[in-house]
């Protein structure tokens, strides 16, 4: 037998209901969406304030790319870094009033390069266990030692810190878990880093547009400001266009614009999508009403919903998770909620811990109550089918 049968690999994935498929989307992003020929209204996006389709935004990236094309033909460092690139890290320091930012391609890209520029083989990281792929794949890349702390858990994280004797420390956590929806305890984090002289890698792609001020993340929520802090943000969800940046001081910033592997060695993004962002940011700036209506929305699916047999966590974010555990009955949950014409996508293992399997909700300030009231009514139809069938 080949050490490379597929084809065995991939019945066994479906065996255990983690083969995936993907949909098509034949519409823009939004919450009715045209898919596999069908409309649905789709509560799967991190497109969390609306703004993925946002005709001015769109206006941007035409005008820009009018004018400068659309390739940026090299490197940052060799000649693909264009005036609007830079116009672009000037924004984002000026609105998330860090001193310097650094704009990557993607947040995977910019979390490879955050952690493997400022840990090596002498060095330790503290990753909380539910951080997202792309901080568990940088943590290994870094060839530091890597020290899981339970998932918030603040004793568990001093307990690690406080036995460590590594050269440099770096505690790293989602802000926002992209799974759970819950807040990482920033506070708490940043004073155990004081104590132990460590730094902490933020990772806000879900708290970035939504949370603070005026959508400046989470950061801004908490009322933080620290030299310690290397912040990571995504521009890819709330503020609907692509890519990522990381803030954080002067010195910092230039370290890993010398040492981040992955801004180094990757073709700059085309120009004309800095331009979007830029335009982006300005909507994200003046969408306080947008943020109103979404943190509505999100109470009233919280008020709706009531499940006996199924878990809602508890968050207050636009990522609703329902925990339904098995992999098949949350498959058959997301498949039921299909039929009805509402799409909402089953999470399982390896992404969220065996036996947690769920359904990730996620709400934008582009769904109305109905689609809302719409989703608990399916929800509380399926959850009563799931408990006569289990019986
Ligand atoms: N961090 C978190 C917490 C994420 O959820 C994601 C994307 N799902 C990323 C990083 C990666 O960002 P990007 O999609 O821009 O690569």
């Amino acid at each position: 037998m080949s050490a490379f049968d597929f084809e065995r690999e991939l019945d066994a994935l479906r065996a255990q209901g983690l083969l995936r498929r993907r949909k098509v989307a034949d519409s823009a992003c939004g919450p009715e969406l045209a898919v596999d020929g069908k409309l649905v209204v789709a509560f799967c996006s991190n497109d969390y304030l609306g703004l993925a389709a946002a005709p001015e935004t769109a206006q941007a990236l035409a005008s820009a790319a009018k004018k400068f094309g659309v390739g940026s033909g090299a490197s940052h460092l060799i000649s693909g870094h264009h005036r609007l690139h830079q116009q672009l890290e000037t924004c984002l320091a000026d609105f998330t009033s860090l001193a310097r930012t650094l704009a990557f391609s993607t947040g995977y890209m910019a979390n490879l390069a955050v952690i493997t520029a400022l840990a090596g083989k002498e060095d330790a990281v503290f990753s909380d266990s539910l951080n997202h792929a792309s901080l568990i794949d940088a943590c290994r890349l870094s060839r530091a030692t890597i020290y899981k702390y339970a998932h918030r858990d603040i004793v568990s994280l001093s307990n690690l810190l406080a036995h460590s004797n590594a050269q440099r420390k770096l505690v790293v956590t989602d802000a926002v878990f992209s799974m759970d929806g819950d807040l990482a305890p920033l506070p708490e984090l940043l004073e155990l880093c004081d104590t132990h002289d460590a730094m902490l890698v933020v990772d806000d792609a879900h708290g970035f547009g939504v949370l603070g001020d005026s959508g400046r993340g989470t950061l801004s929520h908490f009322g933080i400001k620290s030299s310690r802090v290397i912040y990571m943000a995504t521009l890819g969800k709330a503020v609907g266009v692509a890519g990522a940046f990381v803030g954080g001081e002067e010195n910092l910033i230039e370290w890993l614009l010398q040492k981040g592997r992955t801004y180094i060695f990757t073709t700059a993004s085309p120009p004309a999508l800095a331009a979007s962002t830029i335009k982006a940011i300005d909507l994200v700036v003046r969408a306080d009403e947008r943020r109103a209506h979404l943190q509505k929305l999100i109470e009233r699916f919280r008020v709706q919903l009531r499940p006996k047999r199924w878990k809602l966590l508890d968050s207050q974010t636009p990522i609703q998770p329902l925990v339904i555990g098995s992999n098949s009955e949350a498959l058959a949950v997301a498949e039921a909620l299909m039929n009805e014409g509402l799409w909402v996508p089953a999470i399982r293992p390896p992404t969220v811990p065996n036996g947690t399997a769920r359904l990730r909700l996620s709400f934008s300030a582009a769904h109305t109550e109905a689609h809302v009231d719409r989703l608990t009514d399916a929800l509380e139809r399926a959850e009563a089918v799931a408990h006569v069938a289990i019986k």
